[in-house]
């Protein structure tokens, strides 16, 4: 099987004794071959070309929860299983898109910037205001896994939340208050708006010019999802003009290049990808992407297929 190169230190030792594997680095292109199973890291493109050069590929496993770096199409069209990693990841990232809305909601990045600078005077009344949390409204794009997670963890803040999603979530409404409503007044009463829904073609762009027109002034926007869901160079504008309160980015669209407007903007917290950066979940993302590898070779059902 071809393995991510850049997970072999996640893998413990013993999952991988009965397996042939050829470590494939990030950088390098997906190679022709007749491998059985292909687990990528989510920057790997796996479509039409990819799957045509290695005929003999049972699974793809991705090592990520998003899948949409895998054309779904072409890998069921060539019966080809494809997993993904959910649930492990969830509370990492949920709370790395809380560390995005107390820094920009408390300009946590001006602040040590002042610090670092030698340019702080001292404290002063006026110095570096923020958003209070308490009764303002967070609303969730996407109520799954993590926009739970993140939801739930906004009650002892004092949030009021309201969530979009495409079926309700009655326990979760129970849990937390939440209240279901349709994009349109999620995007007009958020003061933090947060993505969580993934990025497939109805959802690539939702952050646009309309959609950040029907925004509060002043709102602050996080998306720890993925970069399609924004058009960069819209979000810049918004920002320059002031528009927006601030931005906190974990995703982009070109990853790892980043709009150089949207880099050069103000107000904003920009973060390469970390979201489900600890070392616990990446250790249980790659043992979940064996896992599945595994059990389809051994002739049963994969532990967690995305159709
Ligand atoms: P999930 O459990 O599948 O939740 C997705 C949510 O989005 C669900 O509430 C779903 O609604 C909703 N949704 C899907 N399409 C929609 C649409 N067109 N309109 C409105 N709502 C829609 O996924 P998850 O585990 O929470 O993960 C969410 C995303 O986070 C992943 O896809 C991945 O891209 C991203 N992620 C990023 C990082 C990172 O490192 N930054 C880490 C982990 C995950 P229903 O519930 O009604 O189906």
């Amino acid at each position: 099987m071809l393995v991510a190169a850049e997970i072999k230190n996640l893998v413990e030792p013993a999952q991988l004794t009965d397996l042939d594997i050829t470590w494939l680095p990030a950088d390098q292109p997906t190679p022709k071959g007749d491998w059985v199973a292909i687990v990528p890291l989510l920057s790997r493109w796996v479509g039409g070309t990819e799957l045509k050069n290695l005929p003999n590929v049972r699974i793809v496993a991705n090592v990520a929860v998003g899948y949409n770096n895998i054309d779904l199409v072409a890998a069921e069209m060539r019966k080809v299983l494809v997993t993904n990693t959910p649930g492990v990841l969830t509370d990492a990232t949920a709370d790395l898109t809380w560390a995005l809305i107390l820094a920009t909601a408390r300009r946590l990045i001006e602040g040590v910037d002042l610090v670092r600078s030698g340019q702080w005077t001292g404290w002063h009344p006026e110095q570096l205001l923020g958003l209070e949390l308490r009764g303002r409204t967070l609303g969730l794009f996407g109520a799954g896994r993590i926009g739970q997670a993140v939801g739930r963890r906004a009650v002892p803040f004092g949030l009021r939340l309201l969530y979009t999603a495409r079926t309700p979530k009655p326990e979760f409404e129970r849990e937390t208050g939440a209240t279901r409503v349709d994009p349109t007044r999620l995007f007009a009463e958020s003061d933090i708006l947060s993505l969580h829904v993934p990025a497939s073609p109805e959802t690539k762009g939702i952050i646009n010019i309309e959609s950040l027109a029907r925004m509060k002034r002043g709102a602050i926007l996080i998306n720890t999802s993925r970069g399609d869901l924004i058009r960069e160079e819209a979000l810049a504008t918004a920002l320059e003009r002031g528009q927006l309160g601030a931005v906190g980015l974990d995703v982009y669209t070109e990853e790892p290049a980043i709009h150089p407007r949207l880099r050069a903007a103000p107000r904003t917290v920009l973060l390469p990808h970390i979201g489900s950066a600890t070392e616990e979940t990446r250790r249980k993302m790659a043992a979940m992407a064996i896992a599945n590898v595994q059990s389809v070779l051994g002739g049963k059902p994969p532990l967690t297929p995305v159709y």
